[in-house]
């Protein structure tokens, strides 16, 4: 096996599917099948998911919220979106447990880093909700933050395009993707893989980051398999 434990970054923008707003049942039941083929072969999964479906702390201060409470607002989301994945992954036949960086059982166990190792030792999904915890953070940072602390060996960044590349493919045809990059070359070209925060705290903390599209079916146990499907970040 490639990669012994990871971390999942799911973006909550791509559970809205195509329906533009909200939680897509049937890509919430595609991610969840994903997500139980790679833990049946035996990786330890743990899993942050965003929030963007729902609320984003920045639009709401765009239109006059106080910063910190629509940031409250957006980690409240990622915990929804949660909470919808370990359902779908419970009704998918694979054992899950939520755990929130803000206290609020019984909706989830307040998290720690050893709650999570041992859970995903006894071969449980651990999903790692409110990103961080704290305002003025994003869910990016947030699993960089989990991806070191639970020791993973890979942060695996699921999103809608297939990698890294010199442009932003949906904006520039002659944009070609990287299989590798390091860190140092994504924030000389600004290249926008994740927050700058984040791409920071995985260089200092040297946990290699995976992009790779995560919206088509397969995907993930392919990048488990060691198929070049994606681009590398790393030192
Ligand atoms: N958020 C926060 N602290 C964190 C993680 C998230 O305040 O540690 C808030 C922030 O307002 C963010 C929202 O939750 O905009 C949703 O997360 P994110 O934007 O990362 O979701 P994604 O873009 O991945 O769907």
């Amino acid at each position: 096996m490639r990669f012994k434990r990871i971390l999942l970054k799911l973006s909550g923008e791509s559970l809205q599917g195509e329906q533009g707003y909200g939680i897509d049942p049937k890509r919430l039941s595609e991610y969840a099948q994903q997500v139980k083929e790679i833990r049946d072969m035996g990786v330890q999964v743990g899993i942050v998911i965003g929030g963007g479906n729902i609320f984003r702390g920045l639009q709401g201060a765009g239109k006059g919220f106080d910063r910190v409470k629509g940031d409250q607002m957006g980690m409240l989301a990622t915990a929804i979106n949660s909470l919808a994945l370990s359902s779908a992954l419970g009704a998918a036949g694979c054992p899950n447990r939520v755990l929130t960086a803000i206290r609020m059982e019984p909706i989830g166990e307040f998290y720690t880093k050893w709650k999570a190792i041992e859970a995903m030792e006894r071969g449980e999904v651990v999903i790692m909700s409110c990103g961080t915890g704290s305002p003025y953070f994003t869910t990016d940072t947030g699993s960089s933050l989990r991806g070191i602390e639970i020791e993973a060996d890979v942060m695996l960044k699921g999103t809608r395009v297939d990698g890294v590349y010199t442009a932003d493919p949906e904006k520039d045809p002659t944009a070609t993707k990287y299989s590798s990059i390091t860190y140092d070359e994504v924030l000389e070209k600004k290249l926008r893989v994740m927050d700058l925060s984040a791409i920071c705290m995985c260089q200092d903390n040297n946990l290699p980051i995976y992009v790779f599209n995560m919206d088509i079916v397969g995907n993930l146990k392919k990048v488990m398999e060691g198929e070049e499907i994606g681009t590398l970040v790393h030192n």
